[in-house]
């Protein structure tokens, strides 16, 4: 392209920014990602334990990830890519048990056996069933009152939302957790009797290079560390205040929460109370994350669901008990995370004084754990973790063009009814990225495309 390229700023260089980057990069247009932090990677980005890049929150994939495994092929990584046999259990009533199929599910006694059978047809009934859609204005937690009943709620399902969601719990829409049911059971390959999940050899640092590489070698910029205050109408441009000069694009793709989509247009001359509204009409919750490696093997399994509602964390991870100790210096790598509403009580406390909280707890769990073992410990909080999906979800979904001239928004509250996701940020980035492109189609011929290359 010549001097007359659009230029487009994506706001936020996470999964979604550096996606949509890479499609409109190939595309021809001239494109800049602006983020607030020192490095990309947003929700997956990663720091270093034991000499070896590791997400600051837990990742892994599935095998319906299929937009990002798509994406891997692309950038030729496949080969990273690994596929690893997972186990997963529940800690009820200071007690482990095994719960990763059918067979732990018969033997999970703190169950009555009728119970037990109820919940394992309701696992059949909510994988095969494909109109989740239909219980979108419908509460999870009543759903399944009535249909897992009062046991097998208060035992498996009620530990899970009120642990998660806190206060939002009695309002989390069927339909969200029937996508989370629905999309884990399908997510086996051809032959394959056991789950198995995704990880890069070497971390998901691998496609955040690969894809940070991509944009670059087609000549897209990435600003870190940048300050984004304002977006403003400029004539029939966008004018974007950053670090408190004011630049001019063509296009604005915002990837950031809708919250602060809200933060940086309230002055947009085109901005509504009602659109306001919409997009605050969507809480977000944090999450707080500790992380540790030690020669210490404190369980069998991978991933531990504290099904406790007076635990000071919601769920335990073996990392290495998914992908192996060898990357990490032959230690054994653990998370331990929960989710937070924004005023909880994590975000203001001392590190020191929630890992003596959380390492109690540990101990009830696993009596031999012994923290003076730990060689390396961190801690990470997030506040625009999660976005909570209540009955009626759809309805508030904000759409990709907003009501502002040639601004976009692209951020995982448009995701419904799957739970947003690394491969969901793929497919909207490349989603919103079509649509960017498709508007510098001339108005009268909707079928000519201009020559972007
Ligand atoms: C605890 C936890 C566990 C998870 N586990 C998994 C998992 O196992 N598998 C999986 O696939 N996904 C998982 N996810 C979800 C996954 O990380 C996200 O869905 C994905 O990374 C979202 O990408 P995004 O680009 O849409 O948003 P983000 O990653 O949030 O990126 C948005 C970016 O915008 C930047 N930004 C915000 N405001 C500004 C501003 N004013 N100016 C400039 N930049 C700004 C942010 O710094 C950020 O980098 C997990 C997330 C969490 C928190």
């Amino acid at each position: 392209m010549g001097t007359q390229t659009p230029h487009i700023a994506i706001i936020g260089g996470g999964y979604t920014g550096l996606t949509a980057a890479y499609e409109l990069l190939k595309k021809g247009y001239r494109v800049t990602i602006l983020e607030r932090q020192a490095s990309v990677g947003g929700l997956a980005a990663d720091f270093t334990i034991e000499g070896t890049a590791l997400e600051k929150a837990y990742h892994h994939l599935f095998r319906t990830d299929t937009d990002i495994i798509s994406l891997v092929e692309e950038l030729g990584i496949s080969d990273k890519l690994e596929w690893h046999e997972s186990s997963v259990a529940i800690y009820y009533d200071k007690q482990l048990y095994p719960f990763s199929g059918p067979i732990d599910l018969i033997k999970f006694s703190p169950l009555p056996l009728p119970d037990r059978i109820r919940t394992g047809l309701l696992y059949l009934f909510l994988t095969n069933y494909h109109n989740g859609e239909s219980f979108g204005k419908t509460s999870a937690l009543h759903w399944m009152k009535r249909w897992a009943g009062i046991a097998g709620t208060k035992v498996i399902w009620e530990p899970l939302l009120r642990g998660k969601f806190h206060n939002y719990a009695e309002d989390i829409s069927m339909a969200w957790l029937w996508a989370r049911i629905h999309t884990r059971g399908q997510s086996k390959a051809p032959g394959e009797l056991k789950e198995k999940l995704g990880y890069f050899s070497g971390g998901f640092t691998v496609l955040t290079q690969a894809l940070k590489e991509a944009v670059l070698s087609h000549n897209g910029e990435i600003r870190n560390s940048v300050n984004v205050s304002a977006i403003r109408k400029a004539g029939s441009r966008v004018a974007v205040v950053i670090n408190d000069v004011s630049e001019i694009f063509d296009r604005v793709i915002v990837t950031a929460p809708s919250h602060v989509f809200v933060a940086l247009t309230t002055e947009h001359e085109q901005m509504t109370d009602s659109y306001k509204e919409q997009l605050l009409s969507v809480p977000y919750l944090g999450a707080a994350l500790h992380i540790f490696s030690t020669p210490q093997s404190l369980s069998e399994f991978y991933w531990h669901n504290i099904n406790d509602l007076s635990a000071p964390f919601l769920v335990f991870i073996q990392h290495s008990n998914l992908v192996g100790k060898e990357k990490y210096n032959n230690q054994h790598v653990y998370y331990l995370g929960t989710y937070i509403p924004h005023d909880h009580k994590y975000f203001t406390m001392e590190d020191g004084e929630i890992k003596k909280l959380w390492y109690s707890y540990l101990k009830q769990m696993f009596p031999d754990f012994d923290e003076t073992h730990i060689r390396e410990s961190y801690f990470f909080k997030f506040k625009n973790a999660q976005h909570v999906v209540t009955k009626g979800y759809k309805e508030r979904i904000p759409a990709m063009q907003t009501p502002l001239d040639n601004i976009y928004l692209s951020n995982f509250t448009q995701i419904y009814p799957e739970d947003r996701g690394t491969n969901f940020a793929v497919r909207e980035g490349k989603k919103v990225a079509a649509l960017v492109d498709q508007s510098f189609l001339p108005k009268d011929n909707p079928d000519t495309n201009t020559d972007q290359s």
